[in-house]
């Protein structure tokens, strides 16, 4: 690995690896294949572009963004890589230029989309000249389970078949359990290295509060916090982009929006200007950022819910990647959740997804509920165990009065394991308050000793309540059996009376539960 050094010094202008970088690069250029799971700007593009380099032929990197392909071949050019993109944009005259240039063996990195990889002739493209590598980046759009799923990535897996000998590299920085193993499992990468960094980035202070005035708590913390920063302000609509973007510039900020309804020139027009310009702000629906290398964005906000924990890592993820402080400020009114929650139940999707939705949703509303630290409960989404309060959020900053729930806790606990843990929040509710429902009356469970002991409570209050024991890791809510909860070991002591449980001001009890509480 002398000659990995060697190019990550000479070509790339960095000191030392990091994290990772140096075993998949070596995994790689020996021909092994690799899955490798790394936050946003933890740098995974090194990992396939390093090992084109030492291995004979041409890397192939699969991406699904053309315009963020065609930043990366620029920034990689500058540093004198030989590198080039194949799609659309690319004339006739152009495609066969460039065919020469991989044919002659001038080319070591290749960025393709993947409906154009997928295209027979440019499989026997590709199958008549040495391939050094395959590089599917965003790999999470192979699952239906991710927040960007595309179809083509599915039909990715016949790479192994058609190059039995190239080795192939899938990166995401997405993904909770259940996503990173259909992203093997789709891919055929079961053999694969696997390589898992940290989701902690230390340097992002999380701040979360529910508020109606959004906008003027947004410019507060502006105002505040970044007088001159750089920025992101994430909202739910084109037309809050707009109206915002407006009301920041009156503000006297340079406030550029970006959504999928502007024209593409406009928009890269604006980014551009984000990238090159100091102390601008995007207002952006979640179209805007995938990708987007940034250093030194000093702030992410959102006007809204986003509708995943995933989601709302990805997009915090894009502060402070330079690793200087930064900040992601969320304040969200219960009209988004309500919306949020319509627009699922209005979507053609299957059944089955808009349920799995509906339960990221609850995860990304438990996380907002939380009295405790932000940063524990998000890591132990993604299946990482953080042991102290990490003293960087709102609540361990400021730790919020809750109410002593210890009580209503254990009923919601002992009711779920009376009801065998089989059943989801809506059957378990239902029981608690007493309700003379026929499946109940079926499964005897009217019976229970838990049966209407929990009538002092709301459904939306319940709702509430169960969301902060999954956030906080009392219970589990179970994806492949339609959302069942389940006590998970941390519940012993709380059921026994040895430990309290404090629950945030319910959210939803002035509001109407009517509307907020489709099930
Ligand atoms: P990801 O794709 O994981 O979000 P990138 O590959 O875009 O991350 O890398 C994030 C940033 O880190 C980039 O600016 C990149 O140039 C930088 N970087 C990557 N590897 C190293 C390294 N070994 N040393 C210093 N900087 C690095
Ligand atoms: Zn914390």
């Amino acid at each position: 690995m002398q000659q990995a050094k060697k190019i990550l010094r000479e070509v790339f202008g960095y000191q030392e690896f990091r994290l990772h970088q140096e075993e998949i690069i070596s995994a790689l250029a020996s021909g092994k294949d690799v899955f490798a799971l790394m936050p946003t700007g933890g740098g995974k593009s090194l990992c396939y572009q390093l090992p084109a380099l030492l291995r004979e032929g041409v890397g192939v990197v699969i991406s699904p963004l053309i315009a963020l392909m065609q930043d990366q071949v620029e920034a990689l050019k500058i540093l004198g890589v030989k590198a080039a993109y194949l799609n659309s944009t690319l004339s006739h005259q152009q495609i066969n230029l460039l065919e020469a240039d991989l044919r002659n063996g001038k080319i070591d990195l290749l960025y393709i989309a993947p409906e154009r990889l997928l295209k027979s002739k440019t499989i026997d493209f590709l199958s008549s000249i040495q391939v050094s590598l395959f590089a599917i980046d965003e790999a999470h759009c192979v699952s239906q389970w991710g927040h960007d799923f595309r179809p083509e990535y599915q039909q990715l897996s016949m790479l192994a078949n058609h190059f039995p000998e190239v080795p192939r590299i899938a990166l995401t920085a997405t993904a909770d359990q259940r996503t990173r193993e259909e992203i093997i499992q789709q891919l055929g990468l079961s053999s694969a290295r696997q390589f898992v960094n940290s989701f902690d980035r230390p340097n992002i202070r999380y701040t979360i509060s529910e508020a109606n005035q959004s906008r003027e708590s947004l410019w507060r913390f502006i105002e505040t916090s970044h007088p001159n920063d750089a920025g992101i302000v994430y909202c739910l609509s084109r037309r809050k982009v707009e109206s915002v973007a407006d009301w920041l510039s009156k503000k006297g900020r340079v406030a550029l929006p970006y959504h999928a309804g502007l024209t593409s020139e406009a928009r890269s027009a604006n980014q551009q200007r984000f990238l090159r310009e100091e102390g601008i702000i995007i207002v952006a629906t979640i179209a805007f950022g995938m990708g987007i290398d940034k250093p030194d964005v000093r702030f992410v906000a959102h006007l809204s819910l986003p509708k995943s924990l995933e989601a709302y890592y990805q997009e915090t993820g894009r502060a402070g990647r330079d690793g200087q402080a930064a900040n992601a400020w969320m304040a969200y009114g219960l009209n988004d959740v309500i919306s949020l929650k319509h627009m699922l139940q209005q979507s053609e999707a299957a059944d089955s997804f808009k349920q799995i939705s509906q339960q990221k949703l609850e995860s990304m509303l438990g996380l907002c509920e939380l009295t405790t630290c932000r940063r524990i409960s998000i890591l132990s989404y993604f299946g990482e165990t953080y042991q102290q309060p990490c003293g960087n959020c709102d609540n361990c900053l400021s730790p919020p009065k809750g109410w002593n729930a210890s009580v209503e806790a254990q009923k919601a606990l002992s009711c779920v394991y009376r009801t065998g843990q089989r059943f989801g929040s809506g059957y378990v509710i239902d029981v608690l308050r007493g309700k003379e429902d026929q499946r109940i009356i079926d499964n005897q469970h009217h019976q229970l000793s838990t049966f209407g002991v929990g009538s002092e409570l709301s459904v939306a209050q319940w709702r509430s309540l169960l969301r902060q024991l999954i956030a906080r890791g009392f219970l589990s809510s179970n994806y492949d059996r339609f959302g069942a909860l389940s006590l998970t070991e941390k519940c012993r002591p709380l059921l026994k009376g040895e430990a309290e449980f404090f629950a945030r001001e319910m959210v939803e009890k002035a509001k109407s539960t009517k509307k907020a509480t489709p099930s």
